[in-house]
């Protein structure tokens, strides 16, 4: 049975996408994700790995292209429905749901633009896509440089000194890109296309760079090893490097002048979305817990019949409606603004990863010695929720750029809805 949900206004069809994605997260994702965790890093992204059966059911079912409108071949899900399905889909696997959504990203970011060349060539052919073979990620993090690419408006964001490791320059009708994106590039070892910063204007430091979309079959690109790392297993990442590969003018889509809006805008999009991925780890780390705390019996009684026990579970419960309730706000307002409210989606990813990360350790205190083992999938949630502070910008540089923003914005008076 699916988790009651407050808003108590659900049509038919918020209720059927709801119990359809909670049996796929349930019974396909779920197992697949603790399966896909046991594995070494390379075998998750092996020709064997379960992790393509996953997405071929999940680009079938049409789960990928869910935000999409239905103009350029999307589901056309409103606003409430993508959260309720993104809610479900990290609930079952924290991983393989942000696999999907990455899968998405590039082809989100190229819809903002409007550029109609640019959405017949990449986004009618994903959403047309049935059997996951397209698939995106989206490489801004390198070796050398991970909030600095994020930390706009900072002291370091306009130092010329400060060189992005990927380069771009123009040559004729076309960019020659030469350089390296990091380990941690989300479905770096596993995806067709990838959206890609790059350094252009290095006069203006990191404020001179661009973005641009492109497939990673091109010539002069390979791609490292995948990551072996603690947590979000189920989540593939690796390298990018780039060897005079040249892409057409029309794929870099974002140029300096806009750069540093574009960065700030894709974060009001992806920390909205990062808040949803701690909503569906902490969610399903109060479930599990509350199940074991009415299963083990200690001082002769289940541990739910204590009464610290129930005090501690239902501040774990209150947590997960707060987390929802914040995260599902934001994400109906910013599926339908432009530009997103980006002091909120700094808001959200902040407050509620660090909310999750102490629900899901509670969640591992009550489950005692038992939580630290893999017997227990609270140990893997444990695992899953710590990356999440860092993940899409790490908590202190967003709270950081959240308050220079309030410096500039507060109060804010209007919002821009397009949909
Ligand atoms: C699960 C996961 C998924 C990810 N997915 C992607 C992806 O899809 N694509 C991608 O490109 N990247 C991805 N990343 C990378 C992620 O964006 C970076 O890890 C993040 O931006 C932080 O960078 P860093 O790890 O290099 O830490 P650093 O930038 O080295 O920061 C280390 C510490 O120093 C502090 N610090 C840094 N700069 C400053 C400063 N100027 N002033 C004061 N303190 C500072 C930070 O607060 C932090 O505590 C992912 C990471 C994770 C964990």
């Amino acid at each position: 049975m699916a988790y009651f949900d407050l808003h108590l206004n659900l049509n038919e069809d918020d209720k059927a996408i709801r119990e359809a994605a909670h049996k796929f997260a349930k019974e396909v994702m779920r197992p697949m994700g603790m399966e896909l965790d046991r594995m070494a890093a390379e075998d998750v992204v092996a020709a064997h790995s379960p992790i393509w059966e996953f997405l071929r059911q999940a680009y079938e079912l049409g789960y990928h292209k869910g935000a999409f409108p239905t103009e350029v071949g999307g589901l056309g899900l409103t606003p409430l429905q993508s959260h309720i399905l993104m809610e479900e889909l990290f609930w079952g696997s924290a991983g393989l749901g942000a696999v999907l959504l990455l899968a998405a990203w590039p082809y989100v970011k190229i819809l903002h633009t409007m550029n109609m060349e640019l959405i017949e060539e990449f986004v009618v052919p994903f959403c047309q896509c049935t059997d996951a073979s397209m698939t995106g990620s989206w490489a801004i993090t390198e070796p050398d440089h991970g909030s600095d690419t994020l930390n706009v408006g900072a002291d370091c964001w306009s130092d010329p000194k400060i060189k992005m490791q990927l380069s771009a320059r123009q040559d004729g009708d076309e960019w020659v890109l030469n350089g390296q994106k990091s380990a941690w590039v989300s479905c770096g070892p596993t995806a067709t296309h990838s959206m890609v910063n790059v350094h252009i204007d290095t006069s203006k430091g990191l404020a001179g760079g661009g973005v641009c979309m492109l497939p990673l079959s091109l010539p002069g690109i390979s791609r490292g090893k995948a990551l072996e790392k603690l947590g979000s297993r189920d989540l593939p990442q690796g390298e990018i490097y780039f060897d005079n590969v040249k892409i057409p003018k029309r794929w870099m889509f974002v140029g300096p002048e806009e750069y540093g809006d574009w960065v700030i805008n894709n974060l009001g999009f992806g920390n909205t979305s990062v808040g949803v991925v701690a909503l569906g780890i902490a969610r399903a780390a109060f479930e599990e817990t509350l199940a074991y705390a009415k299963e083990r019996v200690q001082g002769g009684k289940p541990l739910i019949e204590h009464h610290s026990v129930q005090v501690r579970i239902h501040r774990m419960f209150a947590k997960v409606e707060a987390i929802r309730a914040m995260t599902r706000a934001v994400w109906e307002v910013n599926a339908r603004a432009y530009p997103p409210l980006s002091e909120y989606a700094l808001a959200v990813k902040t407050y509620c990863t660090e909310t999750a990360k102490d629900v899901v350790d509670e969640g591992v205190q009550i489950h005692g010695a038992n939580g630290l083992t893999k017997e227990y999938f609270i140990e893997k949630l444990w695992r899953d929720i710590r990356p999440m502070t860092i993940a899409d910008g790490e908590n202190s540089v967003l709270n950081a750029l959240g308050g220079r923003i309030l410096r500039d914005t507060f109060p804010r008076t209007s919002v821009n809805l397009i949909a």
